[in-house]
Formats: C-alpha cells, structure tokens, sequence
C-alpha cells in the first residue's frame, strides 16, 4: 500500500474479488485472442471463385478484425486496472476522482469512471483524453 492508495473505500476482501476477476477476465480474453488467431489462419485466402465470394471473404475479416481489435482494447483495459490495483491507483473515477462504489466495479473491474461520468463519456459530454490528474500529481497543484 503506497501513501497515494486510491481504493481505502475497498476492504481486503473486495480487492481480493477485484483482482480475480480482473486476472479471469484476462484469461478468457488471451485464450479469445489465441482461437481467433486459430481461426483466422482457416480462412483461405484468394480462393474465391468469383466476385460475390471474395467480397464475402474480405467481409468476413473485417468483421473479424474489428471483433479482434475490440477484444484487443479491452484486454489492455483490463491488464492496465490490474497494474493499478497493484500500485494502489484503482477505484477512482478517472475524470473527477471520486471512489468508485464497489457495486460498479464489481460489475465492472475494469472500468475508470464513476457510472455519471461513464455515461456522460458515453454521449461525448466529456473527452477522456483530458481525465482527472492522478494524487500523485494533484499534490503539486
Ligand atoms: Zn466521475
């Protein structure tokens, strides 16, 4: 625990269900990642007999990378919460520091908003790229 532990809102055991559920849900992405992998190598390429075909084919990877490309940002939310939580960074929304309530973060681990300002990023209210200054640099202001 550092002195700019950010989940004091979150008991031992919380965490504890935090990190397994951030470290399974990291698990099921990797092993997605690992059969999509798999499954892409199946798709024949330049096989196609005629037109129709191969605009099926192109259709089906973009589908398929766009599905990959999703799971990929999602894998990276979740091993970031994960290196939050071992530093003591998790927990806060992201935009106005405030302790997330551990109901959302349970239902969601890997989040880094309070459910107001989730929403509000969601109908492009609030741009993520300008989000709440971590305590360890609001201290200087
Ligand atoms: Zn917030």
């Amino acid at each position: 625990m550092s002195e700019h532990d950010t989940t004091r809102h979150l008991n031992e055991r919380q965490i504890e269900t935090l990190r397994e559920r951030l470290e399974s849900e990291r698990r099921r992405l990797l092993e997605r990642s690992a059969e999509a992998e798999e499954r892409e190598d199946e798709i024949p390429v330049g096989e196609a007999e005629d037109m129709v075909d191969r605009a099926e084919e192109s259709w089906d990877k973009q589908e398929l990378f766009a599905a990959r490309e999703e799971e990929r940002q999602e894998l990276l939310r979740v091993e970031e919460a994960l290196g939050r939580l071992s530093k003591g960074s998790y927990g806060l929304c992201f935009y106005c520091g405030e302790p997330i309530p551990f109901a959302r973060l349970e239902s969601v681990p890997a989040t880094r908003f309070c459910a107001e300002h989730q929403e509000q990023l969601e109908q492009g209210k609030i741009d993520e790229t300008r989000p709440f200054d971590w305590p360890t640099s609001r201290a200087d202001s």
